[in-house]
């Protein structure tokens, strides 16, 4: 599975600890990211990392295109809620995208955790099926 990683710098540190937490899981899986954030990922937990653009340059709109052309079957992004974003539109784009095309998208570490263990237990496997059809 294609999996996204972004966070928003005050919640990096978050998903730093939840990828370690989860390393075995991830390490099965193609991982792509916003710059800044794929950067601390690979440095910091050593899995290798697809790294687009930072978000506010245009990374989130990258990731956009990938799920607009079925590349990604997942979606982790620990979102700041309490600091404005230059790149707002950004996000909200991205966030409808994966509502458009079904992906299923976490904002927050607790959803997250729920959708990491459902990839695990292969609760995602609906998102290849649909590709072969
Ligand atoms: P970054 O981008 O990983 O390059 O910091 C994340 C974002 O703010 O969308």
């Amino acid at each position: 599975m294609n999996i996204a990683l972004i966070a928003h710098d005050k919640k990096k540190d978050d998903l730093i600890r939840f990828v370690l937490a989860y390393k075995p899981i991830f390490s099965e899986h193609q991982l792509f990211a916003t710059g800044t954030t794929g950067k601390r990922i690979q440095e910091e937990t050593k899995l290798p990392v697809h790294r687009f653009k930072s978000g506010p340059l245009g990374g989130d709109q990258e990731i956009g295109s990938y799920i607009a052309n079925d590349k990604m079957d997942l979606v982790l992004f620990f979102r700041d809620p309490l600091t404005a974003q230059p790149h707002e539109p950004d996000v909200s784009a991205l966030i409808r995208l994966c509502d458009v095309y079904t992906v299923p998208l976490a904002t927050n570490m607790g959803t997250a955790e729920v959708l990491v263990k459902g990839l695990e237990r292969g609760d995602i496997e609906w998102r290849s099926l649909q590709k072969e059809d």
